[in-house]
């Protein structure tokens, strides 16, 4: 593959070509960076979510999942500070009339640099970028831009407007009865699902009879108004998001930061991704609710971006809904302090959270599965392109192949269908030659096919092939169940 952009394109039509994503409405021509999951691209969504799910809630027994509602009472946002201070800076092109986030605008300008090997001079602008973003400079900024000569991808010209904050929240009206410029009526589509969470803190707390420390996970729909929206699903307008707070008492917040900091790690590592594909970004520019933040960057074709946020967000969330909704959001430690020798009492929690975007994942699991491969030999060119999913996120698991469409074949692989249906997902095929349906399951991603031939009815084994080796053992049908329950959990 020539470059990673190629690589990126490639991977976009493949996603289309299998099944995997669509664009919304693609009939009307899409809406800017809203996406579809096709049949099999819900399969390997489910399964990401799933895994995150069971290693939160299963594997935790201090953490528990809830659902909460994507329309939230109008007060929530402003308690939260997203109708206040949830804005990007941006700038529009008087020529092309175009608008970038200016942060994008800088660093689109610098990964070109890189790409010039100007590395220093990249870096330098990225410094003087992140020192003048954390204090707001606008006019800084601009002249920056000015300064470095940066221009619109389209005019090709430096003709820039002053730098203005945007809102990224979505809003639309409760009722049919009000008019759609009536304030109190305007309900917002969440913009991040931990907001969530914190209104329903003292609900599971209670209910739950939880202790501090424990958590509130949860996997939903959020939405933003993005402007800069070419991404494939890197950057959406309609996304999903797997967030959980972790409630701690004051003081332990650094700890608990480094732990989950280095839990999240972990967590992709454990799917087989190369740790060099991942690295730490540390936040020079906090958020309004932080005392500490990071994010879990990924090698994805674009080059390394933010695939996962890890914030210490104070008691800022459950204080500021305590003070708007004037409802105590304190919770009761019984647990002795050692330093006074009585009950640490009553205190609003802090919270650590850790935030990633399921499609986001999507992207890193699917673009580094994504491989093309040149088999030729020296008689026969031969290529093939295949998804090297973990066998446990994988689509499908298993694909039952009959050799032939006669002679009791599919009746066998049938009783194989039924024996692993209940287990995992299965797949039959009968039609086109092997080798085509072998490369049908390479490009879907499925870790085994089972070939089912006259041997078979003789001797009741099968030809099981492996994905990402191609290489093909004998084993008993009884045995195949095994096989593959072994390799996805
Ligand atoms: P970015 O800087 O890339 O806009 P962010 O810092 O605003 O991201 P957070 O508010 O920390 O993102 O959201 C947590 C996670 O949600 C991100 O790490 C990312 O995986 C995901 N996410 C945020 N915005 C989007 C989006 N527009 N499309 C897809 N995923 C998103």
């Amino acid at each position: 593959m020539a470059n990673d952009s190629n690589r990126f394109q490639a991977i976009i039509s493949h996603c289309k070509e299998y099944g995997f994503i669509f664009p919304s409405s693609e009939i009307y021509d899409g809406l800017q960076a809203v996406y579809d999951y096709g049949q099999m691209g819900a399969e390997l969504k489910k399964n990401i979510k799933d895994y995150w799910w069971n290693s939160m809630t299963q594997l935790h027994d201090n953490i528990v999942g809830i659902d909460a509602a994507i329309f939230m009472h109008p007060t929530t946002w402003k308690a939260s500070g997203h109708v206040d201070n949830f804005n990007d800076p941006m700038i529009d092109n008087k020529d092309s009339k175009k608008r970038y986030r200016v942060d994008h605008l800088i660093e689109g300008h610098a990964e070109m640099l890189k790409a010039e090997s100007q590395t220093q001079k990249a870096d330098e602008l990225l410094a003087s970028m992140d020192l003048l973003l954390a204090k707001d400079d606008f006019e800084g900024l601009k002249k920056l831009i000015e300064d470095n000569k940066i221009s619109c991808a389209i005019s090709g010209t430096c003709n820039w407007t002053d730098i203005r904050q945007f809102n990224l929240m979505f809003s639309t009206e409760f009722g049919s009865t009000v008019s759609s410029d009536d304030e109190d009526n305007k309900v917002y589509l969440r913009p991040e699902t931990a907001q969530g969470i914190f209104v329903n803190f003292l609900n599971v707390q209670k209910t739950g009879r939880m202790k501090v420390p424990f958590g509130i996970a949860q996997i939903g729909k959020a939405f933003r108004n993005e402007i800069v929206a070419r991404q494939f699903i890197f950057r959406m307008r309609e996304f999903e998001q797997m967030e959980m707070q972790f409630f701690i008492r004051p003081g332990s917040q650094k700890e608990w930061y480094e732990f989950w900091k280095a839990e999240r790690l972990k967590w992709h590592q454990s799917l087989g991704i190369p740790a060099e594909k991942y690295r730490y970004h540390d936040h020079v520019k906090l958020a309004h609710y932080a005392d500490a933040a990071c994010d879990i960057e990924f090698e994805f074709p674009i080059g390394f971006k933010e695939l996962e946020g890890i914030h210490s967000r104070t008691d800022f969330d459950l204080k500021q809904h305590q003070e708007y909704s004037k409802k105590k959001q304190q919770y009761f430690d019984n647990d002795i302090d050692p330093a006074t020798g009585k009950p640490y009492g009553n205190y609003i929690p802090y919270v650590i959270e850790t935030s990633i975007g399921l499609d986001r994942m999507f992207l890193a699991v699917i673009s580094h599965a994504y491989e093309e491969q040149d088999l030729s030999t020296a008689d026969k060119q031969d290529s093939r392109v295949v998804l090297k999913l973990p066998a446990k996120l994988a689509p499908i698991k298993l694909a039952v192949l009959p050799l032939t469409k006669k002679d009791g074949l599919p009746e066998v692989a049938e009783r194989i269908m039924s024996d692993c249906r209940p287990h995992f997902r299965c797949f039959y095929e009968e039609k086109d030659s092997i080798g085509k349906r072998y490369r049908r399951m390479d490009a879907l991603g499925t870790p085994y096919c089972v070939t089912v031939d006259h041997q078979t009815l003789q001797d009741d084994t099968v030809t099981i092939r492996h994905r990402d080796s191609m290489q093909q053992e004998r084993v008993p049908i009884n045995e195949l169940r095994r096989i593959v329950l072994e390799s996805i959990n």
